[in-house]
């Protein structure tokens, strides 16, 4: 069988997870969060990065630093993941979907102003398979109403929008570094902290609520209950897992690159002769190579291709069903305005095995067998 993704693994995380077994450190923020975290503010150009033990925890982190509250609403696409979601739920929020662009699946920013109440607090766009969406609109629509801005940058780590890392054009970004994503620990993730004023705050609500980290500074000759908050950082066990990667994140990512261009070269053929759609990257911006997908004529194809690739051992998976149509996005939220491609974008889309370290003869194979069940159609 051929897998739809492989956790990243390059050799050295044995080494350094045994490492932080011997240095007996191996709760959260030891050496291997630390080298994390300040590789990473280096690399994205950064001011904070602080290790969350998930996205979706990130995404809580922001929601919380937002002092979003009880009927407040927050703008996002419903074409997401629920974690999106769920950190503004979990604060009381009402969320406002809105439509997404057909050709990056991502939010689209020219629908965002007239989804804007008195009640609007944030803006959530989601870089969806590490593709930017349109930064330069919507940080401008969120200073003219006075929004806060918060990437779903889950998908993103190394992608850019205008020569800026992802994650660091909002107020708050998000990564995640789940094991199906570009970089993993496991479990975990990451809040990046573009305003100074919010680091002492997200340090307290990251750290139970208690100044602990600024006593491990030494800024404080105690440390004592706060702020209220949770227990967002990760061990530096999974920390040591992911700096091995990092170490070798440019290696990783024009790997992937390669990955994602042999197959668009092998498929671009079906695309011109109006078979099926490629993905689309608009200038400026940079991708990551997180996902290949292909959009087919419409669902009952993409099923039919679904069960043929796995016929031939290959595993190929859909992705969300859009949030406004599920039990808790009809409770939680709402669509504002039509539904133009969501739904029926949502349900053309395929994704094809992607992985670091995937070979070009089974991107090959893969190609050839979409060639011949499509192509006979
Ligand atoms: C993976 C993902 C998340 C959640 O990440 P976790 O680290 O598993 O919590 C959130 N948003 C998007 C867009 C994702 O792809």
């Amino acid at each position: 069988m051929i897998n739809f993704n492989i956790p990243p693994f390059v050799g050295k995380e044995l080494n350094y997870i045994r490492e932080a077994v011997e240095n007996k450190k191996i709760c959260g923020d030891g050496k291997f969060t630390k080298l994390c975290s300040s590789f990473m503010e280096d690399k994205f150009n950064c001011k904070k990065i602080l290790l969350t033990t998930s996205c979706t925890h990130a995404l809580e982190m922001a929601a919380i630093l937002a002092d979003i509250k009880e009927g407040d609403e927050v703008i996002m696409p419903s074409f997401t993941f629920v974690s999106t979601a769920d950190a503004f739920v979990m604060r009381g929020a009402k969320i406002v979907f809105v439509d997404i662009r057909p050709d990056t699946m991502n939010i689209d920013e020219n629908k965002i102003e007239d989804a804007i109440t008195s009640r609007t607090r944030a803006i959530v766009p989601v870089h969806y398979a590490g593709v930017a969406c349109e930064m330069d609109k919507i940080m401008d629509i969120a200073k003219r109403h006075n929004l806060l801005v918060i990437e779903d940058a889950a998908q993103g780590v190394m992608s850019k929008y205008k020569g800026k890392a992802l994650g660091t054009i909002g107020d708050f970004g998000c990564f995640s570094f789940h094991e199906t994503k570009n970089y993993s620990m496991g479990e975990g993730g990451a809040i990046l902290i573009n305003d100074l004023k919010y680091i002492d705050r997200a340090e307290i609500i990251r750290e139970k609520g208690t100044n602990r980290s600024k006593f491990f500074k030494g800024q404080v000759d105690k440390y004592t209950w706060v702020e209220y908050g949770s227990s967002y950082l990760p061990s530096d066990i999974n920390a040591a897992y992911l700096y091995a990667q990092l170490e070798v994140v440019d290696e990783i990512n024009n790997s992937r690159l390669n990955a994602w261009q042999m197959y668009y070269d092998g498929l671009k053929e079906l695309e011109i002769d109006k078979i099926l759609e490629l993905p689309t990257i608009p200038d400026g911006c940079e991708h990551n190579a997180h996902m290949f997908y292909i959009k087919c004529k419409d669902m009952n194809t993409r099923d039919e291709l679904i069960d043929y690739l796995k016929e031939n051992q290959i595993l190929s998976v859909f992705h969300y069903i859009p949030l406004h149509n599920s039990p808790a996005g009809k409770k939680f939220g709402k669509f504002f305005g039509k539904d133009f491609y969501t739904t029926k974008e949502s349900e053309r889309l395929l994704r094809l095995p992607m992985y670091y370290g995937i070979e070009g003869n089974t991107i090959q194979y893969i190609i050839k067998n979409i060639r011949d069940f499509l192509g006979s159609k």
